[in-house]
C-alpha cells in the first residue's frame, strides 16, 4: 500500500501535526501511516508555552492544558502581563488525544515499530523497519537529530521536577515563578522553576544551564531544601527528569525533499532556552496548509527548504551560549539583571524572535556587557579554530593580494609555497583518510591494493584519451566538491551540488583560459576557443546564479565562498584553484571527517602519513619522466589529484549516505 502520509514518531510534533490535519478536517481522505517506537502511555514531559493570548494555539489545545497563567513572578515582583499567557500541558493527555482521533478513521494505521531506513523510490519514499517495508508519498520524520556538528557550544538543560501535593495551602495559583536564582549555583547558573496547579499542588523544578548534568543526589538536595520552606507535609506524586541539548546546529534536512523533518530534528528547538513547543505548533500548521492546498513535493523540490539563514538572533544565541558553556557562573547575573530591567512579555517576544533592534538595545544597555564583548571575542576565536574551511580562503586570497600590491616579484612563490604546505598537510591526508576510515578493518595492504586500483584506471583513461580523462576529472571533481560545500552549509541536495560544482569550476577557470590552454596543449589536447564576449558572459551569468543561490537559501558560508571564487578570479590557475581546493574543500572534508570518526588532527595526520608519502613518492616518480616546464608538471599534478580523486570522492559519497 502507497500511504500518503507517514509519521515517524508520534511525540510532540507529529502529534501536532495530526492533531492539525483532524481540526481541518483533512484526515477523512488520507491513508497514514504511523510508526512509533514506544508505546507512549506515560507522562514523560510537561510542555510549557508562552503566546499572545488570542494565539490559536490556546483555542486549540485549551481543553488539553493543565493550567495556564497570565502573572509571573521574578526575585519577589509580580508582573501581570497584559496581552500573553503561559500554558503548560502534560505530554500524557496530548498522545491520548492523539490517540483518540487515530481511533477515529480507519485510514490511519499505527504501528508500534521503530524506523530503521529510508529509500528513495520514484514513485515515493519507502519507510523501512527491519524487514518490513512501507510506501508514502511525504514523510514526516521527527526521530531525535544526531547533533554530530553543532555550529557553536553545546550546553546541557539538565532538570529534575516533582509534582508536590500538600495538605495545606502554599501556593498562589494564579502566579508561576519562571526563574528562582536563590539556590546555590555550585559554578554553574541553576534556578528553581514553581509552577502551581491549585493552592495544593505544584509542580517545583530544579534546572541547570552547564556542560555537566545536574547530579541526582543535588537535584535533590535542592529541591528537599526549598520544599523544607512548605507548610505542612507535603508527597511527591510524580517526577520528571531530562536533559535538552541547547546548541545551534544545523537543520537535519534529508537530500529527499519529501522527508521532512520535525521537531527537534527539524532545528525547531530554541537553542537558548530548550522551548520549542510552541514553534512545533506552528510549523505543524504551516505544513498542514501546504498539505490543504495540495501542493506535490518531489524528491528534488530542494528550494522549500527552510532556509539555513542566520540572523541577529542566531549572534545573540551564540554569545548566551558561549558564556553559558565557558562561564556558567555569570548566567545568574545575567537573567537578574535581564529580568529585573525588562517585562516578561517584552522577553517572550524577544525570545520569540520578534523584538525591535531598538528594544535589543535597550536590553543590552541593561546588561553586563563586558561579559557579552568577552563572548564576542571568545566566540571569534572558536570560529577561527573550529571553521577554517569558513574564512582560509578569504584569509589566502586577501594574503595574496597583499602580496602582490607590496612585494610583487615574491607574491606567487610566497602564494604558492602557502599552499603546497598545506597540499602536504591536509590535502592529500584528506583525500586518504576517508577510505581508511571506510575500510574499518581491512586490513592495510588490501585496502592500498584497491585504491592504486582505482587509481590505475583512471591513469589508463587518461593514457587513451587524454579529453575523455579531463572531462570526467571535471564532471566527477564538480559534483564532489559541490557536495561537500552543500553539506558543509546544510543543503545536501544532489542536483544543488552539481549547480554550485559547476559554478565553481566556471569561476576558477573561465578567467584563467590562457593557463588552461597552456595545461592543455601540454597533454596535447586541443585548445578550447571561447570568443572573449562568450568567456565574459558565461562568467558572470555563473557568478549571478552564484549570488542568487546563495542569498535565496540565506546560507552566508556561499556567500562568503561566491566573493572569495569572484577575487580569486584576479590570481593565477595555480593559486586559484589550490586556494579552493585546499583550504576550502580539503578543509572541509578534513573537518567532516574528523567528526564523522571523533579522531583528532594529530590522530588523522599520522594515520594519513603513510598514503602522503607514498602520494609523493608516487608524483615524484611521475615526475622524473619529464621535469621541463612547470605547465608539464601541472598537468601531471592534475593527471595525478584525477586518479586520486575518484576512490576519494566514491568513499566519501558513501559516508555522507551513511549520514543520512
Ligand atoms: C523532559 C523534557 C521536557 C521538555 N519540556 C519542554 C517545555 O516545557 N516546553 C518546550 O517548548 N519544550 C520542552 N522540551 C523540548 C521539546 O519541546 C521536547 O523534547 C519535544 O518533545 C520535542 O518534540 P519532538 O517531536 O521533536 O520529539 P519527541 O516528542 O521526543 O518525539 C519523537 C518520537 O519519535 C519516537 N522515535 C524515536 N526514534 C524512532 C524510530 N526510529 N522509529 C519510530 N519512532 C521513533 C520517539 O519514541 C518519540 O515518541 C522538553 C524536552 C524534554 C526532554
Amino acid at each position: 500500500m502507497n500511504y500518503d502520509l507517514a509519521l515517524i514518531g508520534l511525540g510532540a510534533s507529529n502529534s501536532l501535526l495530526l492533531l492539525e490535519l483532524h481540526e481541518r478536517e483533512l484526515l477523512h481522505d488520507l491513508d497514514v501511516l504511523i510508526l512509533e517506537a514506544e508505546s507512549k502511555w506515560k507522562n514523560d514531559k510537561t510542555y510549557c508555552f508562552w503566546g499572545e493570548s488570542q494565539d490559536p494555539i490556546f483555542s486549540t489545545l485549551g481543553p488539553l492544558l493543565l493550567k495556564e497563567w497570565t502573572r509571573l513572578e521574578f526575585s519577589g515582583e509580580v508582573e501581570q502581563m497584559e496581552s500573553m499567557r503561559y500554558g503548560m500541558l502534560e505530554s500524557i493527555t496530548l498522545y491520548e488525544h492523539a490517540k483518540q482521533i487515530i481511533l477515529q478513521y480507519p485510514g490511519i494505521n499505527l504501528v508500534r515499530a521503530s524506523l530503521t531506513s529510508f529509500k528513495s523510490e520514484a514513485e515515493g519514499v519507502a519507510v523501512y523497519s527491519d524487514n518490513t517495508k512501507w510506501m508514502a508519498q511525504r514523510v514526516y520524520d521527527s526521530r531525535p537529530p544526531e547533533i554530530k556538528e553543532p555550529t557553536g557550544p553545546l550546553v546541557l538543560q539538565s532538570f529534575t521536577g516533582w509534582r508536590v501535593k500538600t495538605d495545606w495551602p502554599n501556593w498562589d495559583p494564579s502566579q508561576l515563578v519562571l526563574m528562582d536564582f536563590n539556590i546555590p549555583q555550585n559554578g554553574f547558573t541553576q534556578f528553581m522553576y514553581i509552577l502551581p496547579i491549585d493552592e495544593h499542588e505544584a509542580l517545583v523544578e530544579v534546572t541547570r544551564f552547564g556542560s555537566e548534568v545536574f547530579p541526582d543526589d543535588l537535584a535533590t538536595t535542592h529541591l528537599k531544601s526549598y520544599l523544607l520552606g512548605l507548610e505542612g507535609p507535603y508527597d511527591v506524586v510524580h517526577e520528571e527528569q531530562g536533559v535538552i541539548p541547547m546548541t545551534q546546529h544545523a537543520l537535519q534536512q534529508h537530500p529527499d525533499a519529501r522527508i521532512i523533518s520535525m521537531g527537534a530534528r527539524g532545528a525547531v528547538i530554541k537553542p537558548t532556552t530548550g522551548y520549542g513547543f510552541k514553534y512545533m505548533y506552528d510549523r505543524a500548521k504551516e505544513l498542514v496548509g501546504e498539505l490543504e492546498q495540495q501542493t506535490v513535493v518531489r524528491k528534488h523540490q530542494f528550494w522549500n527548504w527552510p532556509r539555513t539563514g542566520i540572523g541577529r538572533h542566531y549572534f545573540y544565541d551564540h554569545l548566551l551560549l558561549h558564556i553559558l558553556k565557558y562561564k556558567p557562573q555569570w548566567g545568574k547575573e545575567i537573567f537578574t539583571k535581564l529580568f529585573t530591567n525588562r517585562t516578561h512579555e517584552g522577553i517572550f517576544q524577544f525570545l520569540d524572535e520578534k523584538s525591535t533592534l531598538r528594544w535589543e538595545l535597550g536590553m543590552f544597555a541593561g546588561l553586563p556587557i563586558m561579559k557579552f564583548l568577552w563572548s564576542v571575542v571568545a566566540s571569534f576565536f572558536a570560529f577561527l579554530r573550529t571553521r577554517p574551511a569558513r574564512w582560509a580562503p578569504m584569509a589566502m586570497v586577501l594574503t595574496a593580494m597583499g602580496l602582490q600590491a607590496t612585494l610583487s616579484q615574491f607574491a606567487q612563490p610566497i602564494s604558492l609555497g602557502i599552499l603546497v604546505f598545506m597540499l602536504f598537510l591536509i590535502g592529500i591526508p584528506h583525500g586518504a583518510l576517508d577510505g581508511y576510515g571506510h575500510a574499518n578493518g581491512m586490513r592495510l595492504p588490501k585496502f592500498i591494493l584497491r585504491y592504486s586500483g582505482i587509481m590505475a584506471i583512471v591513469l589508463l583513461f587518461w593514457v587513451a584519451s587524454p579529453i575523455v580523462g579531463l572531462l570526467a576529472f571535471i564532471i566527477y571533481s564538480a559534483w564532489h566538491f559541490g557536495e561537500t560545500d552543500m553539506r558543509e552549509w546544510g543543503l545536501p541536495s544532489a542536483i544543488l551540488s552539481m549547480v554550485w560544482g559547476t559554478i565553481l569550476f566556471a569561476l576558477l577557470l573561465l578567467p584563467h583560459m590562457s593557463d588552461v590552454n597552456l595545461v592543455l596543449s601540454t597533454m596535447g589536447i586541443s585548445e578550447v576557443t571561447i570568443s572573449e564576449g562568450a568567456l565574459v558572459t558565461a562568467y558572470r551569468a555563473a557568478a549571478a546564479i552564484g549570488v542568487v543561490g546563495g542569498l535565496w537559501f540565506a546560507s552566508v558560508p556561499w556567500l562568503i565562498s561566491i566573493t572569495t571564487l569572484l577575487l580569486l578570479g584576479e590570481q593565477s590557475l595555480a593559486i586559484a584553484f589550490g586556494t579552493y581546493f585546499i583550504l576550502q574543500h580539503s578543509a572541509s572534508g578534513w573537518d567532516h571527517l574528523k567528526k564523522a570518526h571523533q579522531w583528532s588532527h594529530i590522530q588523522m595526520f599520522m594515520r594519513a602519513l603513510p598514503f602522503t608519502i607514498g602520494a609523493v613518492a608516487l608524483f615524484l616518480l611521475i615526475f622524473q619522466f619529464d621535469r621541463n616546464s612547470l605547465s608539464q608538471w601541472s598537468s601531471y599534478f592534475l593527471i595525478f589529484l584525477s586518479a586520486l580523486s575518484l576512490p576519494h570522492i566514491y568513499f566519501m559519497s558513501r559516508l555522507y549516505q551513511k549520514q543520512d
